[in-house]
């Protein structure tokens, strides 16, 4: 079955035979998407011109309802959405969940912040500012909605969640959206887009979908257009020097790859409540979605003292994981998604281990419960060693995008800020800890080279919400090399799709234009 794209509010078959999708457990082959043939310049330009207009003549209230009427279909269709992600990702009931009911849960998020806003059309930004003596002339900052097309360039790893936390503040802001989901896993963001325009819930123009190759999708973008990229460095290199996005200074958000942080604190011994909560937390990390969540923990660091004792609750941990066929009986971890990153990951632990002890998993000797290991994706949980963390280079490099991580010691708190800092800007670094003093400093040390920073001991237990999960309410990005975008934090992500501007006029023309705003302080607060 080939995939039609949804563009210009018409599904189009790609021109070529496009690239066929296959299940990572079995390589059988179940559907094809491509791009070629799609006039792509027309996508955007009947995004922004049908999409955009429709979309801005309704009220953020409004928005909030169609957001509502999309999170209410998704759960209708949960198990569709399971299946596929189960036949196209190797995903577990869990994994699936972790994509599916994120989605959901995001849109519900921006459901309730957007009902909240009422009848509210445009956003007035703090007081009013004198600008003459007499007070008949001041100036007042605004936001409105650009004027241009939304357009997502997501990873293979999320393809509903991905999607949906980029959209939901998007079409909340009031902008149109074009999707390009990665290719290998491109089949659940088309399907749920494919149920959403078939319930006709969002106005013409405003939601379409491009499958297989970005091809000459970012030449056409012009002034007004956002893109938001999500990927590897690489591709987001290319991505933000693309000479049209240079040329009309295209607002580029971009989430990127990151070697995260785990900490052990000095207090936290074996036996300890923060101890436990640290091994239970790296083996979710490592093995939810077979560890291919940008936010996963690559590196543990723990105290010399007790590193090996970490080391050996997490291996003991990760040896009665079964891996295998997500359909089969007992099986908690599947394939990577697809051959390609099988050998990326296999390729990441070789090189890992040039500095590294090998604990557990590696390629060796490993059969998977339900399937071949010849036929599958499967990358065991592996689990290595980093001596000196100090001297090492490629553990604080190589993200191994896989169920991989390493545990360094550390010998003092420099030695520990100064080689959670080589990760060069993170997404998410947690620590697990009872000696205030000591997370206090950490924070204040490596805070600025973090998105997220998540502070566990005894009194948080396993009351947090998980070293890997972005919150829809809380910040997603980080700088450096995950990219230095920003996106979720509430109301927060609306400013993406917004252009601040102010307008100095008298006070009584100001206050006509500010009539019916929303207050900018709650995209703030
Ligand atoms: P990728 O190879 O960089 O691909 C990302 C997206 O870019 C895909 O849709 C891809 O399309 C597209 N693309 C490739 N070349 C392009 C070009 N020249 N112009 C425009 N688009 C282009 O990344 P990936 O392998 O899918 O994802 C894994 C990486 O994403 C990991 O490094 C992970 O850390 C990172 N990630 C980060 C976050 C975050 O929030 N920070 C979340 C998830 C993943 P095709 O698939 O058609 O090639």
């Amino acid at each position: 079955m080939r995939l039609p794209n949804y563009i210009c509010d018409r599904w189009i078959e790609s021109a070529g035979e496009g690239v066929a999708l296959s299940n990572p457990v079995s390589g059988e082959r179940l559907v094809s998407v491509g791009s070629d043939g799609l006039d792509l310049a027309a996508a955007l330009a009947h995004a922004r011109q049908v999409g955009g207009t429709a979309l801005r003549q309704l009220s953020h209230g409004e928005r909030a309802g169609l957001l509502a009427r999309i999170a209410e279909l998704l759960a209708e269709k949960r198990a569709d959405y399971f299946d596929i992600s189960r036949r196209n990702s190797g995903a577990t009931e869990a994994d699936a969940g972790f994509d599916v009911d994120g989605a959901i849960y995001t849109l519900k998020s921006y459901v309730r912040s957007g009902k909240a806003l009422g009848d509210t059309r445009g956003w007035v930004e703090g007081a009013r500012v004198p600008l003459s003596k007499e007070g008949n002339f001041v100036g007042q900052h605004f936001l409105v909605p650009q004027q241009g097309v939304a357009i997502f360039i997501n990873a293979f790893n999320f393809p509903a969640w991905a999607l949906w936390e980029k959209a939901a503040p998007a079409l909340l802001a009031g902008m149109p959206v074009v999707v390009k989901p990665a290719t290998p896993t491109a089949w659940l963001a088309q399907r749920m887009v494919a149920d959403v325009v078939e319930a006709g819930i969002l106005p013409a123009g405003a939601l379409s979908i491009v499958c297989g190759g970005a091809r000459d999708l970012l030449d056409h973008v012009r002034e007004g257009d956002v893109v938001s990229f999500t990927g590897s460095a690489d591709t987001a290199r290319r991505v933000r020097t693309h000479p049209a996005v240079v040329e009309h200074s295209v607002r580029v958000n971009v989430e990127a790859d990151s070697v995260n942080s785990a900490v052990l604190g000095p207090d936290a011994a074996p036996g300890s409540a923060e101890f436990d909560l640290a091994v239970r937390e790296v083996v979710r990390e490592m093995t939810i979605k077979s560890g291919q969540k940008c936010t996963a923990i690559r590196r543990v660091f723990v105290p010399a003292a007790h590193a090996h004792a970490l080391a050996d609750a997490v291996a003991s941990k990760l040896g009665r994981i079964t891996v295998g066929d997500p359909a089969a009986e007992g099986v908690r971890m599947g394939p990577l998604v697809s051959r390609a990153q099988q050998l990326a990951a296999l390729e990441g632990i070789a090189t890992l281990r040039t500095e590294c002890e090998l604990l557990c998993g590696g390629p060796e000797n490993f059969a998977p419960v339900g399937a071949t290991a010849g036929a599958g994706a499967f990358v065991p949980p592996t689990l290595l060693f980093c001596a000196d963390g100090e001297r090492a280079e490629v553990v604080h490099q190589v993200e191994v995008f896989g169920p991989v991580a390493t545990v360094i010691p550390y010998a003092d708190a420099a030695s520990l800020v100064r080689m959670v800092r080589r990760g060069e800007g993170s997404l998410v670094a947690s620590v697990y800890s009872s000696d205030a003093a000591f997370t206090d400093a950490l924070v204040a040390d490596i805070a600025d080279l973090h998105g997220r920073l998540m502070v566990v001991d005894a009194a948080v237990g396993s009351a947090h919400t998980g070293h890997g999960n972005a919150m829809p309410t809380c910040l997603h990005g980080g700088p450096g090399r995950a990219g230095g975008g920003e996106e979720l934090g509430g109301m927060r992500a609306l400013g993406l799709y917004l252009r601040r501007h102010v307008v100095q006029g008298s006070p009584e023309r100001i206050a006509a234009l500010a009539e019916g705003c929303a207050d900018a302080a709650t995209l703030w607060a």
